[in-house]
């Protein structure tokens, strides 16, 4: 009988898991609630129309089409039931298992704002980043129209919450749009009165980063015309209106990076859990009393050997996945009295800022602008799975780089109308 591994969700944990037990005398089965993988980090490329869709997804079936220990099920994972061993979806269908790798990542955080949720939305999946792109054009459209301009400023206001990596690279990307790129195809109004506000609560931005870097950023998106609200918290969020401490913009594109918050699955777990709803798992991934289950990426709560929590990215995703396949397909280190420990390996950080700025921490090498750019593309590429996607997001970046032009600037939805 071969163990039976199910691993719930196809993000950057979950697929690097199976991968990596392709030669594993196992049976896997992957579950996600979407068909495909998505490349989260380049997301804000697609809601600012630098990207499609496509260019940043691919099918999960398509991933493993040539890997036959692997099913791939398309379903919703409502409960994990411990001790039978099981775990159920949405259409109560169950799946029974030997071992389980929870991946499901997070969900924004609203800190209990839950009504501020549909006035500001997160940008996590596709239908995130193109209902926002609909916002964002379809804003410029209008305030092409109106000639009164105190009706027409809040459709060239633009406001980010939160000033995290995705807060800085979405308000960076959105000051291009609303500032440079565009702005010749409408004759109504002029770059200047275009706003676009990053705010965050925090005293800067970028806090996981160096304070040089923040500092840099700061700089660096003043110089795209971006006003950087810092140590400013939003008290409110009502319909196309931000309200801070002294002041309150009108706006209909606000937008939320403020903190994650994990997946619902994870409470079905009754398992110990920060403040953010992650999981509190052993040293080794698996839950504690629950040798057979593993919970990684997003979803978990773990720190690294100065007591620091590990950050919410990509590559700790992918290293715990590693960390759990080694175990998984060595049954002598499976079976261990004592497993062996997930240590997680830093190989920097970065976030970029428009079209060819960024900040970069490489194991303490600090670099910002153009070169931490190009770091950071080749980074991203090179991470892209998929030939194709790579081939198509280099000539997108080189043709935006030399044109300046966006290329999928389509309205589909008329999310005023
Ligand atoms: C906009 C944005 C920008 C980012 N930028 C960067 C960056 O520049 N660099 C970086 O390193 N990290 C970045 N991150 C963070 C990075 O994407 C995450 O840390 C990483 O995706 C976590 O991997 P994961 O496997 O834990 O979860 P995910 O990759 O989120 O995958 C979770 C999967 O589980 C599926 N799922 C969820 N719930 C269920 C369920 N109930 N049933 C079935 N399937 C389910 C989801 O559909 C998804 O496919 C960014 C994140 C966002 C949102």
């Amino acid at each position: 009988m071969k163990r039976e591994v199910v691993i719930i969700g196809g993000g950057f944990g979950g697929i690097k898991t199976a991968k990596l037990l392709a030669k594993a005398d196992v049976n896997i089965t992957l579950i996600d609630k979407t068909n495909h993988h998505l490349f989260q980090p380049l997301l804000y490329q697609v809601a600012t129309a630098a990207l499609s869709p496509g260019d940043i997804a691919v099918p999960i079936r398509a991933i493993f089409s040539k890997q036959k220990n692997v099913k791939v099920v398309l379903g919703e994972v409502v409960e994990v039931l411990k001790d039978q061993k099981e775990i159920r979806l949405k259409d109560d269908r169950c799946i029974k298992f030997d071992t389980l790798v929870v991946a499901c990542g997070a969900k924004y955080n609203y800190f209990g704002n839950h009504a501020w949720e549909k006035h500001a939305p997160g940008l996590k999946t596709i239908s995130n980043a193109l209902n926002i792109r609909e916002r964002i054009l379809m804003s410029l459209e209008k305030a092409d129209q109106i000639d009164n301009v105190e009706e027409r400023q809040k459709y060239l206001n633009f406001v980010v919450i939160g000033g995290g990596p995705t807060g800085v690279e979405m308000a960076g990307a959105i000051a291009e749009i609303a500032k440079r790129n565009m702005m010749r195809d409408y004759n109504n109004f002029s770059p200047e009165q275009t706003h676009v506000y990053l705010i965050e609560a925090g005293p800067r931005i970028l806090n996981g980063y160096d304070e040089s870097l923040s500092q840099k950023a700061v700089e660096m998106l003043e110089e795209l015309g971006v006003e950087v609200m810092q140590g400013t918290p939003v008290t409110q969020i009502e319909h196309e209106k931000v309200v801070l401490e002294n002041a309150a913009i009108e706006s209909p594109n606000i937008i939320w990076a403020a903190g994650v918050v994990a997946n619902a699955v994870i409470k079905t777990l009754d398992v110990e859990t920060d403040r953010a709803g992650r999981a509190i798992v052993a040293p080794d991934m698996s839950l504690p009393r629950h040798r057979d289950i593993f919970v990684i990426g997003d979803a978990v709560h773990m720190k690294d050997a100065d007591g620091n929590p590990l950050p919410a990215i990509a590559p700790v995703a992918m290293q715990q996945g590693k960390h759990v396949a080694k175990l998984i397909k060595n049954p002598s280190l499976y079976d261990a009295v004592e497993r062996e420990p997930f240590q997680y390996l830093d190989k920097g950080s970065m976030a970029t800022i428009g079209r060819a700025r960024a900040v970069a921490d490489i194991r303490g090498l600090k670099l910002s602008g153009f070169i931490a750019w190009a770091m950071w593309s080749v980074v991203h590429i090179l991470f892209l799975i998929g030939f194709r996607n790579r081939l198509h997001v280099f000539v997108e970046w080189m043709w935006h780089y030399f044109t300046y032009k966006r290329g999928v600037r389509l309205i589909t939805e008329r999310p005023y109308d």
